[in-house]
């Protein structure tokens, strides 16, 4: 009879460590080192109707990880995107206070880069056009990507053209040949949500014109370390 040998857990790993095979979203590098472990969690920004009540609902370990190699911190990949943004409970335009913070953000835009009637400019994951409702406003073509169907609509709705897929260089390449390039392309709290990053940036840049300008918005890693922002993740 043979005995099987069963590789013990290294010290200060704990289970979850020891049996990744996750690997980083930026450089591949294998995953190893915990950020903080906030357990079980169902999917957020996707609510249960009253007859789902009764039926089961999957939860997915709120497991995070910091890339040793390039010190990412990140979540593993449980769920594909299409199952999380096909339908989007999620709609920018709820909050006001968020909504004079983009319309502050689109005057200094305008101002600074001189934009006018001949300029182009894109947001990706545009959501519900709660942004570039205000480049319409001024005249500006623009052009929103939103994957999600439902809010895409109701960007459509207040006259934001919006494209619904999810963006990459793909996307990306078959916009600049239709003569699609953008001299702003905006990404507000969209990064962190990206599972394949380097296709993601490496659509911006197919996307923008040589003398364009990308604004990024992200959640700062200190800021959420230090002001405990454990919902963000
Ligand atoms: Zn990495």
């Amino acid at each position: 009879m043979e005995l099987l040998e069963t590789k013990p857990a290294e010290a200060g790993t704990t289970e979850l460590e020891a049996f990744s095979k996750a690997t980083c979203r930026f450089c591949g590098s294998n995953l190893k080192h915990t950020f903080v472990d906030l357990g079980m969690s169902p999917l957020c920004e996707s609510y249960l109707s009253m007859d789902q009540l009764n039926q089961m609902e999957p939860f997915y370990p709120l497991y995070v990880y910091v890339c040793d190699t390039c010190y990412l911190v990140q979540l593993e990949e449980y769920v594909t995107p299409e199952h999380i943004f096909t339908e989007y409970a999620y709609f920018s335009s709820y909050a006001t206070s968020w909504l004079e913070h983009v319309k502050k953000y689109t005057h200094q835009m305008i101002d600074r880069f001189k934009l006018h009637k001949n300029s182009f400019v894109v947001e990706v994951a545009s959501n519900d056009g709660y942004l570039l409702q205000y480049f319409v406003e001024k005249g500006i073509p623009v052009l929103g990507i939103e994957p999600a169907l439902n809010v895409a609509k109701a960007a459509e709705a207040i006259g934001v053209p919006t494209l619904t897929e999810f963006f990459g260089v793909e996307c990306a390449t078959k916009l600049a040949a239709e003569g699609k390039q953008a001299d702003l392309i905006a990404g507000n709290n969209v990064l962190a949500q990206v599972p394949d990053l380097n296709d993601f940036v490496g659509g911006l840049k197919i996307l923008l014109k040589s003398q364009g300008v990308i604004t990024n918005e992200l959640t700062q890693l200190m800021r959420l370390i230090e002001q405990i922002h454990v919902d963000t993740i």
